[in-house]
């Protein structure tokens, strides 16, 4: 059996309840993706079981401009829980979504076109966001749009940029990043986008400083910092947002796949200041589903869940028995190059060797199918067409069992895989 990224899983899965799927013949399957990174709350949680019955029921879906209590209710909540400047939030429903608008955002308040990124970034399909997309491939679709700028992930295993002592130059690959961005610009830097961990590029938590100095690069071109929390935002990796960890603030946050816990909702945060200017200049960016009072609703109890339930600081514990865990099987596994990420949101790179660090492509394929044979679903975190990565996120509902068997079925499955 063999699929990547791309490919089916060759299992028809009947049902999925709490942090597991089961397929026709009633096997469990651990779900560590938490779908498609956003069943937060696990599947069918009580909370947004009774919100979506009983919005359907109540108030489902309206002309777009209407105003409704859980619109308002998801807008404060939200508010509640960021820094003040992050105060007006607009409604909608998937992540590419939530890019476009935050980037036609950034364009009317900068009067500015250019938007630059990480050069591992994923921040959707759609065709703003598909052009500040590097993770996946980008031939065939003609040229993207005019102006997508890139600098180099800052990703500490693998980067080339190395003091004399051999760790991390971020500083200095940052530098060169914006001054390659200087020469080629035209002199219209609207906004960086960034997701603050990379997730679908490679699992990469950018180093502890570097989102504080890339703050500076932006203020000194008069750019916007756009912030894409789809994998990492709401808990997931310890904090409520991955930015706080690293002590900036955005300027336009998004929002999507862990804000709906499964279902489709996503929002758009800024200052009153970018919303005000925005209303102005007339911003347009409406869809059939904004501020669908369902989606909502679902959001926010999610975010009351979360609140409640002080998921923040679970999945930091949760977390810690998970890095614990894993740094164990690196301790036995050669094939184990590093393990990175916070929270309950973490990678493990395999190469097929630790000095070369040649990526373990096709032992990653076959490790993922092995956990998934021993009923443990994990996915590989594509890093430029190379599956060396596996991607572990379940959800912060998950028990401490089931994480110690997962780390159990991932080591059987790293010692029986083969290449
Ligand atoms: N941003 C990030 C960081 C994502 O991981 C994704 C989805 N993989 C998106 C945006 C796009 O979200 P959607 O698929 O809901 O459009």
């Amino acid at each position: 059996m063999r699929y990547g990224p791309a490919g089916f899983v060759p299992t028809i899965i009947e049902r999925a309840e709490g942090c597991r799927m089961y397929d026709e013949n009633g096997r469990p399957i651990l779900d560590f993706t938490s779908g498609q990174m956003s069943s937060l709350l696990g599947h069918g949680h009580p909370a947004v079981v009774e919100t979506v019955s009983r919005s359907v029921a109540t108030l489902d879906h309206l002309f777009s401009g209407m105003v409704t209590r859980p619109v308002v209710g998801l807008a404060e909540a939200l508010a509640r829980t960021l820094p003040e400047s992050l105060s007006k939030a607009m409604i909608l429903t998937t992540g590419g979504e939530s890019n476009e608008a935050a980037i036609k955002m950034a364009k009317l308040y900068t009067r500015k076109h250019e938007i630059v990124s990480f050069d591992q970034s994923y921040h959707g399909s759609t065709h703003a966001a598909g052009a500040a997309t590097y993770s996946l491939t980008r031939a065939g679709y003609g040229p993207v749009a005019p102006g997508n700028l890139i600098i180099p992930t800052p990703n500490s295993y693998r980067s080339v940029f190395r003091t004399r002592n051999g760790e991390h130059d971020w500083q200095a690959e940052l530098d060169f990043g914006f001054a390659m961005v200087d020469r080629q610009s035209v002199g219209s830097l609207a906004a960086f986008i960034a997701e603050p961990i990379l997730g679908t590029g490679g699992l990469i938590p950018p180093p502890e400083g570097y989102f504080a100095a890339l703050r500076r690069k932006c203020d000194e071109r008069g750019m916007l910092l756009i912030l894409d929390e789809a994998q990492t935002g709401l808990c997931r990796t310890g904090d409520w947002y991955a930015f706080q960890h690293q002590g900036v603030a955005p300027d336009i946050l998004t929002l999507s796949k862990t804000l709906g816990a499964g279902l489709p909702v996503a929002a758009v945060v800024t200052s009153e200041e970018i919303e005000a200017t925005c209303a102005e200049r007339r911003f347009m960016f409406t869809t059939t589903h904004v501020s669908d009072p369902l989606a909502a609703a679902v959001g926010l109890t999610v975010v009351r869940t979360l609140e409640a339930e002080k998921f923040d600081s679970v999945a930091r514990r949760l977390g810690e028995r998970l890095t614990k865990g894993l740094r164990e099987l690196q301790s036995r596994h050669e094939r184990i190059g590093d393990i990175r990420g916070r929270g309950l949101f973490q990678g493990v790179e395999l190469v097929m060797d630790r000095d070369t660090k040649e990526p373990a492509d096709d032992y990653g394929t076959a490790v993922t199918a092995a956990c998934f044979d021993r009923g443990l679903h994990l996915n590989i975190a594509q890093m430029r067409g190379v599956n060396s990565i596996l991607r572990i996120a379940p959800p912060l509902t998950v028990a401490e069992e089931d994480i110690d068997l997962a780390l159990d079925i991932l080591d059987q499955s790293l010692k029986s895989a083969k290449d």
